[in-house]
């Protein structure tokens, strides 16, 4: 079975290892600083009363305050949710952001819920969390949830608390305090940092093929930015199964066949093609945008792309990692690619605190030029370190800035 987090911890001894890391500092950051495991009891329409378990991990916050993502899936657990904050403490340490790694989330299903259920979910998981506000740990959205379950946890915070502390809940709607250009935050930054990889490797942008597993927030964004450059979007899939087309795929429309019936599937003029197919397809870039683990050592020969983008978290298991290095795959890391929300997560926050809100030109700038900064410093010092992986260099910046804080704190 995947486990995710001694796939992130393997990563982690390797960067420490490569890169000189301390090992009292290693030891620090091989488990989370802080895990709250809690239940929530939720009164349903029927009547009965059922538990759902909930989780917030803070992994480190030498940098600052513990930042981001609220899951909500019936599978969730407590390895899964350690794991996600792991790679949000290195993600932001990457990107040169001041905050520490924090994931949460609840094991339930929203789509077995109804609206009222939902609702008083969301609202309970901040009433038995208590957040204690922007300084401490910022609760964002992840899978399961989004601007409305943001909003009502901000009410929620807001309503424990007696004020009004915007910057105490992340990834909530612009009304209420929020940065413009979330939504698109992720998917446009995988393009970007896709962009610079292509000029870094000397391939084309114009007409490159493009496969995309996942078609949600971020894989449907990301297939727009694609397209609209001139790529050609070969294959998409998502959780019911995937399409090709040779010429490639015109992503507007995909879009309104997907709102239409719900799926990607049978899009017309389009062939079908496996989730594992997928994978594997004629195309120069690939990008992963759903779930963790799905290139692994049993596939990774298979795959033909040249550019490997991550745009869901850990996608490439450490086997497959090797494999792909030596089948001379460029894999652009999630902590590089799919950190246009951190970027955005860190604006919205500086925006909230300041009371003093952006354009959208001003906030898609910086989401860039942030993007491509972490990327050419995970360059450069993947180069120092004589490896081509940009995984590594990428964890060893983190793991130096961790470790800096660390040191003049006094930690260690
Ligand atoms: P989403 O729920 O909007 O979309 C997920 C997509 O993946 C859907 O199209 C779904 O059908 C598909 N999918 C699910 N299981 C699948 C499977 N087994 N095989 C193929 N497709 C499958 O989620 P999202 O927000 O687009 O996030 C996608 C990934 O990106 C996740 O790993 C998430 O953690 C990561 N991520 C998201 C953000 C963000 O801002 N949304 C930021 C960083 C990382």
């Amino acid at each position: 079975m995947y486990d995710f987090l001694a796939q992130s911890t393997r990563i982690l001894q390797q960067a420490s290892r490569i890169g000189g890391i301390n090992a009292d500092i290693l030891n620090w950051l091989s488990a989370p600083a802080r895990t709250v495991v809690f239940r929530i009891p939720l009164k349903m329409d029927d009547g009965s009363c059922r538990i759902f378990d909930a989780y917030r991990v803070r992994y480190n916050d030498a940098l600052g305050p513990s930042r981001d993502g609220t899951r909500i899936s019936a599978d969730l657990n407590l390895n899964e949710t350690q794991a996600l904050a792991l790679i949000m403490s290195i993600k932001h340490a990457a990107g040169g952001i001041p905050a520490g790694g924090g994931k949460g989330g609840i094991a339930a299903d929203p789509r077995q819920l109804s609206p009222r259920e939902f609702e008083t979910l969301c609202r309970a998981y901040i009433r038995y969390l208590r957040p204690k506000g922007s300084a401490y740990d910022v609760p964002g959205a992840d899978i399961g949830t989004n601007l409305q379950t943001m909003a009502w946890m901000l009410d929620e915070y807001e309503s424990l608390t007696g004020f009004h502390e915007p910057a105490a809940i992340n990834d909530k709607p612009p009304i209420l305090g929020g940065s413009l250009g979330g939504y698109e935050a992720t998917g446009s930054g995988v393009f970007d940092v896709f962009a610079e990889a292509a000029y870094e490797t000397g391939m084309e942008v114009e007409g490159a093929t493009v496969a995309i597993q996942g078609f949600g927030q971020v894989g449907s964004v990301a297939a727009q930015r694609f397209h609209d450059a001139g790529c050609r979007v070969v294959a998409v899939s998502d959780s019911r199964g995937g399409i090709y087309a040779r010429n490639g795929l015109d992503i507007a429309a995909l879009l309104e066949h997907k709102s239409d019936t719900g799926s990607v599937a049978g899009f017309p003029g389009s062939e079908v093609l496996s989730n594992a197919q997928l994978l594997q397809c004629d195309c120069e870039v690939l990008v992963p945008a759903a779930i963790q683990g799905v290139i692994h050592a049993e596939n990774a020969g298979r795959i033909q792309a040249r550019l490997l983008i991550e745009a869901a978290n850990a996608p490439v298991t450490v086997e497959a990692d090797d494999i792909l290095a030596a089948k001379g795959v460029t894999v652009v890391p999630d902590v590089l690619a799919n950190a246009g929300s951190v970027h955005l997560c860190q604006m919205e926050r500086t925006q909230g605190l300041s009371d003093n809100y952006w354009d959208i030109e001003t906030i898609n700038h910086l989401r860039q030029e942030r993007l491509v900064a972490g990327y050419r410093a995970a360059l450069n010092t993947a180069a120092k370190h004589q490896t081509r992986s940009l995984r590594l260099g990428a964890w060893i910046n983190a793991l130096r800035r961790i470790e800096d804080a660390i040191r003049m704190r006094g930690w260690c």
